[in-house]
């Protein structure tokens, strides 16, 4: 991940009109992908100089091959108030998260970086994260671009534990949530355009004292069994495109409160007779008693 700063001069002195321009061409960046987290347009050293600043995954990310068509034709408009084109400043993360270039990925996980609000697609094979113009077209993926942002402010409700933090829980750990029914829909739609299965990642993350979490072998989403990667912790349902990781057991501290666990789905039988929970689902569907209980922030 870099940050990235381009400077463009001016043949006249900054306007309204410039920046006008200047944020037009930065926002088609943003949508196609290619700047990511926040942007800022600032004025340069000299009243000829307009800067723009974002967020990008790689060197590679502002190369025409990769704008939309937007992003071309907001260039397009800029260039003849231009002295001359504009040049671009990379400073790497110190701490530098991973970009997919993987030439085809066999999966990718819809899981938003709350950090830097990057990508928030991951790559189910390299594990980092693949760029939007590495994956379709800015309209496959427009409204999981604006359903990312919304999945970033639950989670920072989620995390704050103030009187909201059950519902973002909710909203987005629950398989039939609203939020998740959006979210899984475009998902599946991604899938259909790009032929490449596309995963929403479930939160499954609890301090638990259930010596066995229900959650660990059940997908929330059909009651059937996981399909588990002992070796990394992962949890994937091909059936409803879930993936999730194993849930954290732990010794909650008494100030823990609880919030609600996953329902865990009666599996239907051929016959047409419901399978009965088992005594770890009747546990689980309860409300938490005793200790409580409540999700951690996520491994990755
Ligand atoms: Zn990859
Ligand atoms: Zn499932």
């Amino acid at each position: 991940m870099y940050k990235v700063t381009l400077t463009y001069v001016l043949k006249k002195r900054v306007d309204d009109n410039a920046i006008q321009k200047v944020w037009s061409l930065v926002a088609a960046y943003s949508q196609s992908g290619q700047l990511v987290g926040m942007q800022w347009v600032t004025i340069g050293d000299s009243p000829f100089e307009i800067r723009a600043t974002g967020l990008a995954h790689e060197r590679s990310a502002l190369l025409r091959r990769f704008e939309s068509k937007l992003a071309k034709g907001a260039r397009a408009d800029l260039a003849p108030l231009l002295r001359r084109r504009a040049t671009v400043e990379w400073e790497r993360f110190a701490e530098d998260s991973k970009t997919c270039t993987c030439r085809r990925p066999r999966g990718l996980v819809f899981t938003p970086d709350v950090l830097s609000e990057g990508s928030p697609f991951r790559c189910l094979d390299c594990r980092g994260r693949r760029p939007p113009y590495r994956i379709g077209k800015s309209r496959d993926y427009f409204h999981l671009r604006n359903l990312s942002r919304q999945w970033i402010g639950f989670y920072w409700t989620w995390m704050d534990s103030g009187a909201t933090e059950e519902l973002a829980w909710g909203q987005l750990a629950e398989p039939k949530s609203d939020f998740v029914r959006m979210a899984r829909k475009e998902v599946k739609d991604l899938e259909r355009q790009i032929g490449v299965p596309v995963y929403y990642d479930l939160l499954t993350h609890y301090l638990s004292r259930l010596e066995e979490a229900p959650e660990s072998t059940i997908c929330p989403g059909c009651g059937r069994r996981w399909n588990q990667d002992l070796i990394t912790d992962r949890l994937i349902c091909e059936r409803c495109r879930l993936f999730s990781y194993v849930p954290v057991d732990g010794q909650p501290p008494s100030w823990w409160r609880p919030l609600p666990r996953h329902r865990i789905v009666r599996r239907p039988t051929t016959s047409g007779r419901e399978i009965r929970p088992s005594a770890s689902d009747r546990s689980a569907s309860a409300p938490c008693s005793g200790r409580p209980s409540r999700p951690e922030g996520r491994r990755r």
